[in-house]
């Protein structure tokens, strides 16, 4: 018979804590084939010859022990070892549990729980089928007998819970063994089994029992005589999305000071807000329509979190707009605010506390200017302060929101307000709201001091970048709970061991989730902590105000400050005399890094120059041969005949692969790879190419054709398969729905042709990254796309005259007049998001025949490419105000990153953000987190620093940019 009579092995005779030892961890993870190789392994002759009594062989016996006794423990063994079972969701199992909650007849369920614990998983699957209807449990496999009726019961009649034991729901009726005869841990755990709400640790619930009876009976049948109920259709997962507030648009929000004041108010500061709605063509004129005016802080990704919403009623004029106006007071904390324009709240809604109401619909109809409110007096000042310090200390409010606000006061504070004059706060100094404030202040900066005394530069980031297989097994579990759940587990089948370890593997992988959560909630309140202290450092008013409410604070602020050494150390490695001279040569906080000894102008002119005779020796090398693009040409043939002849569309439809990216854009270097887009031939609607299916059709007819190294990412935003072609060894990839991708490398085939100085900057710009290792999107830095964003940018915005315009405002008709027929760029929807539409149209010069003015304006300035990098470098070394702006290379201009939190929910961090030029809401570089975006700032940093050393003679001016393009030091090798 069948597998449930062959011994268990050697591996199971072992004691857990053996078990444990030979796995060389403390927990090792089940490994299926030693598993099976020691159960194979296993001495027969050591077998129990009984079947059932696979279980016995795992603890010492004693020879002596009573028969009654013996008796108990195997019973014991049996409810443990069938309480594992249950908790995989064994349908017989749970068959069995069910049927003895009619029956209760203990002895009778031990028998049974026995009889499915010595049957394979398929066995007791084909038995549950096979069973007739009505029929309780099937009859007992041969040679194993049922227990006579009325035969003594061996645990226990029902019975007082263990007075050891630590369940917190009572057993299920009559389940509770007898244990009165077995050892005390035994009989801890026996109850525990038995004990339905307190399983051994690591086995997960059972499924919830239907607690009517009919239901049960229903259940049963229908399970035993194999018409097993059909189970619902899993739900279809959600794919989780960033919460996200969606702009309708159609109305309008603005607000006034009513003293007519236009720059930032005030706290507490009067508004008038008016708005104004467009309604439904059959509404009639006169009648009302109300709105929800809501005032948020900018960027909130949702609108639930209203700092105040006011009921707006209006009504509805010839001109079809509904109209109203509702008073205001600006918020008592400094920060940056909007209002914005909803729907209103059901009736009764506002009354109800904020827990019980639904959440608030993510509509906006349309929201204001950003509203500013800054610190100018003594009592604006005592007013924020304790707004922030009032939130820091709430129970259930954003602590990390407060934090915010007082580094928005440390950063905005007016020099005007002289320390002196602030200790008279509000003309009250020595009030008792003058010394509550300076009380929590120094509490507040004390938890921020210890805060960040903790964290920098970041244990915490380390934890979260560690994969959840490496952190630690359990932190909680203590030894005796880990003994305890290798001895459920070891009386189990080998199946039904690896599915309780995958249950207590997915339990412990969704703790370690939770866990990451929270250090990711950690290190927001760190950086908000790191910010508060710049924000002191950087604002001498905060400063010295500090130092005179503060001083404990103060000083402990300067000791923080050597604390951002280490951080120094992490942008410039050389040790405390590198940060020593560093520290000569930038200031502190806000302009921490920057550069305060710049060279002469003069100086200057003679480094750019050696960087620009740097750049014309190796642009050249650079450069691709003209073998290029015909040796692309034939692969992407090649492929795409081996996709068609595959069949990969189905239904006999053709495709044509499209080439994209660096292959295509005139950015291409002779290593780069070929990125190909899957295009079907006919213009036949083409939604289904996005489909994974699609995509891992591809890679299978690809695999079969030959490819090497072949990779179906299905699950990507843009499904891709990436592989390596057999005969010309090019790294490759096919994305099977990609139309943004076609369209974003015109655009930048475009801005290539306009002036050589786009291309020249973009091959050095790249050679530089790939060498310095901050080019792979893969491990959290920028791909290629970014920087080349990065440069159309820089050169759109900050040479004088600029050398490029945007091509996506500039006129289709330029430079011939405005056609004022032309119909207004259209808006398609977007590829994957149905909720989103984009604006694919630009200015191609090729096509307007514009180029040679293009040409002409890019002309006029005469900077060279070696000041130009230089510029570059500088200008996202130090001139990009990471927290407050967006590269944009769409508009041409600075982008504030305000309006993209306000409008996408883009987060207001200080890091890189590049909007995609058609993908408005998208940010090519939110793979950056805080970590790489500091190692690329770096980078920039240290190009910087070596052209101006080049100037100073530090460095040598021929060899800059081969100091700048240095390739990283090999990192030791581990032996
Ligand atoms: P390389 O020579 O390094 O391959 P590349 O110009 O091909 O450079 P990639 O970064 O490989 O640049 O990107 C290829 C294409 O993929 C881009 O033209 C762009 O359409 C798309 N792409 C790459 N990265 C992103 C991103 N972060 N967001 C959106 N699209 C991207
Ligand atoms: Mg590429």
């Amino acid at each position: 018979m069948p597998a449930a009579q062959e011994p268990k092995g050697a591996a199971a005779d072992k004691k857990p804590s053996q078990r444990r030892r030979r796995g060389g961890k403390k927990h090792p993870k089940p490994d299926g084939d030693q598993r099976r190789r020691e159960k194979q392994e296993a001495p027969t002759e050591e077998a129990p010859q009984e079947p059932v009594q696979r279980s016995r062989g795992r603890r010492n016996r004693n020879p002596q022990k009573e028969p009654e006794a013996k008796k108990l423990e195997e019973d014991s063994d049996v409810l443990l070892a069938f309480g594992a079972l249950l908790k995989t969701n064994d349908p017989a199992a749970a068959a069995a549990h069910a049927a003895y909650e009619r029956h209760e007849d203990q002895a009778r369920f031990i028998e049974d729980a026995r009889r499915l614990l010595a049957m394979s998983p398929s066995e007791r699957k084909a038995m549950v089928q096979r069973a007739p209807p009505g029929m309780a449990m099937p009859p007992p496999p041969p040679g194993i007998g049922r227990s006579p009726p009325g035969s003594p019961r061996r645990v226990g009649a029902p019975a007082a819970p263990h007075p050891g034991s630590p369940r917190r729901n009572g057993p299920p009726p009559g389940l509770v063994p007898s244990v009165d005869h077995l050892p005390p841990g035994l009989a801890a755990l026996a109850l525990e089994v038995a004990a339905e709400g307190n399983p051994p640790p690591g086995i997960s619930r059972s499924p919830p029992k239907p607690t009517d009876d009919d239901d049960v009976a229903a259940a049963l049948s229908a399970l035993i005589s194999g018409n097993t109920p059909e189970e619902p259709p899993p739900k279809p997962k959600k794919k989780w999305e960033p919460p996200r507030v969606h702009v309708r648009r159609g109305g309008r929000v603005s607000f006034t000071a009513p003293d007519g004041q236009k720059g930032p108010l005030r706290p507490r500061a009067r508004l008038d807000v008016s708005w104004e709605l467009r309604v439904d063509e059959d509404v009639e004129v006169g009648s009302r329509r109300d709105v929800s005016v809501g005032l948020f802080r900018v960027g909130a990704p949702t609108n639930d979190a209203a700092i105040v919403a006011k009921q707006g009623k209006g009504t509805v004029e010839e001109t079809g707009l509904a109209r109203g106006a509702v008073a205001f007071f600006a918020p008592r904390a400094a920060g940056a605010f909007v209002f914005r324009l909803l729907d209103p709240e059901p009736p009764g809604q506002q009354q109800k506390p904020k827990s019980e109401r639904p959440k608030a619909s993510s509509n906006v109809y349309a929201t204001s200017d950003k509203l500013d409110v800054v610190v100018r007096t003594h009592d604006d000042l005592l007013d924020s302060l304790k707004a922030s310090l009032q939130q820091l200390e709430e129970p259930g409010r954003s602590r990390l929101g407060a934090l915010q606000q007082l580094a928005v006061v440390a950063e905005t504070l007016p020099a005007s307000l002289a320390p002196k004059r602030l200790t008279h706060v509000g003309g009250r100094s020595g009030s008792s709201a003058e010394k509550k404030c300076r009380e929590k202040l120094r509490a507040c900066l004390a938890r921020c001091l210890d805060e960040l005394a903790k964290n920098v530069p970041g244990p915490l980031t380390l934890a979260t970048r560690r994969r959840a297989d490496e952190l630690p097994f359990d932190v909680d579990e203590t030894e005796e709970d880990a003994l305890t759940r290798e001895r459920a587990w070891s009386v189990l089948s080998e199946e039904d061991e690896v599915a309780a370890r995958d249950a207590f593997e997915q339990q412990r992988v969704a703790k370690i989730k939770k866990q990451r959560n929270d250090d990711r909630r950690a290190r927001d309140v760190h950086a908000a902590c790191r910010r508060l202290c710049a924000a002191f450092n950087g604002n001498s008013a905060s400063r010295q105000w500090l130092e005179s409410a503060a001083p404990e604070q103060a000083r402990r602020l300067d000791d923080v400050s050597t604390r951002w050494d280490a951080l120094l150390e992490e942008f410039w490695p050389g040790g405390a005399d590198g940060v020593a001279a560093l520290r000569r040569h930038y200031d502190r906080a806000d302009s921490f890094f920057r550069p305060t000894h710049q060279p002469s102008a003069q100086q200057h002119g003679f480094a750019w120059r050696a960087l620009d005779d740097a750049c014309a020796r190796v642009l050249p090398q650079l450069f691709p041969s003209e073998n290029f693009f015909k040796r692309r040409e034939e692969v992407r043939r090649r492929v795409e005949a081996c996709l068609n002849n595959a069949d990969v569309l189905g239904n006999g439809r053709r495709l044509v692969l499209r080439v994209f990216g660096s292959s295509a854009n005139l950015f291409g270097a002779e290593g780069a790879d070929l990125d190909m887009c899957v295009v079907p031939a006919a213009s036949e609607e083409d939604t289904e190419l996005s489909s994974p299916e699609v995509c891992r059709r591809v890679g299978e007819a690809l695999e079969s054709a030959g490819a090497k190294n072949v990779q179906v990412r299905d699950t990507a935003r843009v499904p891709i398969v990436l592989f390596a072609d057999p005969q010309t060894g090019l790294d490759c990839d096919v994305s099977t729905h990609n139309p943004l991708a076609l369209r974003n490398t015109e655009l930048l085939r475009a801005y290539a042709k306009i002036d050589g100085r786009v291309r020249g900057m973009a091959y050095v710009i790249k050679k530089w990254a790939k060498i310095r290792g901050i080019n792979s999107p893969s491990d959290g830095t920028l791909s290629s796309y970014g920087y080349i964003l990065c440069v159309l940018a820089f050169l759109q915005t900050v040479p004088n005259p600029p050398i490029l315009p945007s091509l996506q405002r500039l006129d289709l008709d330029w430079p011939n007049p405005k056609n004022p027929d032309r119909p207004p760029p259209e808006r398609v929807p977007h590829p994957f998001d149905a909720s989103r539409d984009v604006c694919l149209s630009f200015h191609d010069p090729d096509k307007t025949g514009s180029l040679a003015d293009l040409r002409e304006i890019a002309g006029r300035n005469r900077q060279s490419l070696g000041e130009l990098l230089a510029l570059f470098f500088r200008h996202y070394a130090w001139d990009v105000d990471y927290r407050n702006l967006v590269v944009a290379p769409r508009t041409a201009c600075v982008l504030p990153k305000a309006n993209k939190a306000e409008l996408d929910c883009w987060p207001q961090n200080p890091h890189l953000a590049i909007e995609d030029p058609f993908e408005t809401h998208y940010d090519v570089a939110h793979v950056l987190k805080y970590p790489k975006h500091q190692l690329v700032r770096k980078e920039f940093m240290r190009a910087s620093k070596l052209i101006d050393d080049a100037a100073a003679q530090r460095v040598d001016p021929d060899l800059v940019l081969d100091y700048i393009c240095e390739p990283l030091p090999v990192p030791d090798q581990v032996m």
